[in-house]
């Protein structure tokens, strides 16, 4: 595929369609068809600027799935030069909405925002990847996008249900580490001076995801009937918090994601752990420091990238630490995706694990690091899998650590 071959535009189909009857939809877009166009475009006519950001690229060696080919095969679909087929389909997959290309970008393209509503044409043509079909069918059944058995239960020591502070837990967290949400309970217990109501509980009794990986499907009507008839009940919360980037980027207008239709007035805005844990360990400090010479920090890309969070987790590490953390390798702005994310593990697990492993080997490249800590759950868990030689945590399972919890 050359630069030079791009077909004359036409009528571009629109990505979106209006929504259905009287009822505000759950979901808004926020990019217009005339935004896509304008991306694609320029994509089209670049160099590849961002080519060597990007893990899908990375993983699998294919120029079909760069940013530039994902956006170009966009582009030919677009100018109906390309029809929309599952092969096509499937691509506009590979993205795992890390938008590390956007940081090198000179147009500052939001590849995951376009490649999001080429997802959801391609579900409304029935198109949704086969691979995919376990995590819809989890989302179906649980509520959540893995299938897999949790036997773990929250402490009813730990939580309040009728508190008016709320704690909604990443489903990454539940899946990898349930342990930590009762330990994140006593943590916002003792920093907050109250306890906590667990928030999500779903059919099996255990919270449910916020619906971010079923979005990422592209199946709007079931991320619709997730929002409405599984999401819970946030009513006579006065403050919600969170350890899940998604669920924070949901709420934050600079993300690539279409924002949440807030029609019901009780749901809250959610505040992530560590914007709070960015106060609060200053006001009550932990008996034991952290050192973190020991330390090699990855920023997590849906942490970064799209709920804004870096400087909020460089403030916690610095509150525990008493010192600036001296073995960071990446900085917020160009931290490398682990490939982690659920539908791109689902779609391409192998690729997945090879991204993931490729950087925790270059965090463990440092002459005093021997501690790896990922300012997200799913990334802690991807990394975790890939190379289970290697001790590598979350940062908010290092903040319970400091708290002797
Ligand atoms: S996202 Fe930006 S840098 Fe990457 S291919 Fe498109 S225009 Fe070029
Ligand atoms: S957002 Fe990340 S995964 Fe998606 S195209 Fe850009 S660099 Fe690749």
């Amino acid at each position: 595929m050359r630069h030079d071959d791009a077909p004359p535009r036409g009528d571009a189909p629109p990505l979106t369609q209006a929504p259905q009857g009287d009822a505000p939809p759950a979901v808004r877009p926020t990019s217009t068809p005339d935004d896509i166009g304008r991306m694609s475009a320029y994509c089209t006519y670049c160099p590849k600027m961002c080519r060597f950001s990007c893990p899908a690229s990375a993983a699998e060696s294919r120029e079909t799935v760069t940013p530039w080919g994902m956006m170009r095969l966009l582009e030919l679909t677009r100018d109906q030069s390309v029809a929309l087929s599952p092969e096509v389909a499937e691509t506009f997959y590979h993205c795992t909405g890390c938008r590390r290309c956007q940081a090198f970008c000179r147009h500052d393209n939001d590849v995951p925002r376009a490649l999001w509503l080429a997802r959801e044409q391609a579900a409304e043509a029935g198109m949704v990847p086969p691979a995919l079909g376990p995590l819809r069918e989890s989302f179906a059944a649980h509520s959540r996008p893995y299938a897999g058995a949790v036997g773990w239960r929250p402490d009813p020591e730990v939580f309040d249900p009728e508190s008016t502070v709320g704690f909604w837990p990443d489903c990454d967290t539940l899946q990898s580490n349930a342990g930590l949400i009762d330990r994140l309970g006593r943590l916002l217990e003792r920093l907050l001076g109250q306890k906590v109501r667990l928030i999500g509980t779903g059919p099996d009794h255990l919270p449910v995801c916020c619906g971010f990986p079923l979005g990422a499907t592209g199946d709007r009507p079931a991320l619709d009937h997730h929002l409405q008839d599984r999401w819970p009940s946030l009513e006579g919360l006065t403050e919600l918090y969170t350890d899940c980037p998604a669920l924070r980027a949901w709420a934050e207008p600079g993300s690539s994601w279409p924002e949440l239709s807030h029609g019901d007035p009780q749901r809250l805005k959610p505040t992530h752990l560590v914007e709070v844990l960015a106060e609060a360990i200053a006001k009550n400090p932990p008996a034991q420091k952290i050192n973190l010479s020991e330390v090699m920090v990855h920023h997590s890309c849906m942490m970064t990238r799209q709920a804004a969070l870096s400087a909020a987790s460089l403030k916690v590490l610095r509150a525990l630490g008493g010192t600036e953390p001296v073995a960071m390798m990446f900085d917020g702005v160009e931290s490398e995706c682990c490939g982690g994310q659920a539908v791109y593990r689902a779609l391409e697990p192998e690729a997945a694990n090879r991204q993931a492993a490729r950087v925790a080997d270059q965090l463990h490249q440092h002459p005093t690091a021997t501690r790896q800590v990922s300012t997200a759950a799913t990334c802690a868990c991807a990394l975790a899998e890939a190379r289970d030689d290697l001790d590598i945590t979350s940062l908010l399972e290092l903040v319970c650590e400091a708290y002797a919890l």
